[in-house]
């Protein structure tokens, strides 16, 4: 088993075994448990969170919080309203971009993510063999770029990523673009095999982070990213902003500069999508505007994220600021 596997099978999934680790008593954590979306967490990732602190960004990320369970004006299962538009894994809600459901498992569970209640079981491109998504990205010319999404994309083998990327390589794609947090929560599973994968197969390759905190980037994890770089044709990130966790000038101006130490361009800062259980993450949208502006005072272009919302029904992004 490749290690980033067995990181997989051994990250924490049990509170009590979470408090113990980071010397936290294990009332300070609460004990809410949430069967359909449980805590997963890999160790490495805890590693990162500072011992005793209950209030730790990277703790809050990933601890299911007894405010999930309110129910909140206007936050819902199905934020983006895309469920009704996935068929054979594939989701055509942008211009000439395809989305591609290739995985509906995740290294870890962040408490905010909005395909938290995604029907993952019913909509898995690899369900049946990918034929059906690739057969109906076939009779799409108008598709340049195939968006790998999820779950994460890199939770499948290379192996398996390796005959999805043959079989898009047969279409009239010329990008293939992956949606991952994996190199972040396990940087181990940027392996030999996986960049020989993005080397050899005639798709540019876009790939597309999501860290939201400085502190979630390591030397392990600058590292990976460090190796990955040379292989792909952009490596950017996206984050989300998150009250408690980022929504402060400094600490998005830490993650911009961190994440340019590493080879990474910052690329879209999300305002929350109003997924059910996520309420208290939200962060007013003049804030986030405010935040950019700074932002902007502080930092070369290049690092000052775009600020977005994800409106359902739209062709694209809408930029906020
Ligand atoms: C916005 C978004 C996309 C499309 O990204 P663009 O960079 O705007 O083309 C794809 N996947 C997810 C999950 C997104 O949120
Ligand atoms: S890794 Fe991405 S898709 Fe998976 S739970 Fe986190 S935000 Fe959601």
């Amino acid at each position: 088993m490749p290690p980033w596997q067995a990181a997989v099978r051994d990250a924490v999934r049990d509170v009590a075994e979470l408090a113990r680790l980071l010397d936290l008593p294990p009332a300070t954590l609460g004990a809410f448990a949430d069967a359909r979306f449980p805590l997963l967490v890999p160790r490495g990732f805890v590693a990162r969170m500072r011992r005793g602190d209950a209030n730790d960004p990277l703790l809050k990320q990933i601890l299911p919080a007894p405010a999930e369970a309110e129910p909140a004006e206007g936050f819902t299962a199905d934020p983006v309203r895309e469920q009704g538009l996935a068929a054979n894994g594939l989701i055509r809600k942008y211009g000439g971009r395809a989305l591609l459901i290739a995985s509906g498992t995740c290294p870890v569970h962040c408490r905010y993510c909005f395909r938290r209640e995604f029907p993952y079981q019913a909509q898995l491109a690899a369900r049946d063999g990918w034929e059906p998504a690739i057969a109906e990205l076939r009779g799409q010319a108008d598709i340049g770029e195939v968006i790998l999404s999820g779950g994460d994309p890199l939770s499948l083998s290379n192996r398996r990523l390796g005959e999805l990327l043959a079989k898009l390589a047969d279409t009239a794609a010329t990008t293939v673009r992956i949606h991952t947090r994996f190199p972040i929560v396990i940087p181990e599973r940027i392996d030999s095999e996986l960049v020989r994968l993005f080397d050899t197969t005639r798709l540019r390759t876009v790939v597309v982070l999501h860290t939201n905190h400085p502190n979630e980037l390591d030397a392990g994890v600058a590292g990976a990213l460090t190796t990955l770089r040379p292989h792909v044709a952009a490596l950017l990130n996206q984050a989300v902003l998150l009250a408690g966790i980022n929504d402060d000038v400094t600490t998005l101006a830490a993650l911009s500069q961190r994440l340019f130490d590493c080879g990474v361009l910052p690329y879209y800062l999300h305002a929350l999508d109003p997924v059910a259980g996520a309420a208290h993450f939200d962060v007013a949208e003049r804030r986030g505007v405010e935040l950019i502006g700074e932002l902007r005072a502080r930092l070369p272009g290049y690092l000052v994220p775009r600020f977005v919302r994800e409106v359902p029904g739209e062709l694209s992004k809408t930029p906020i600021f």
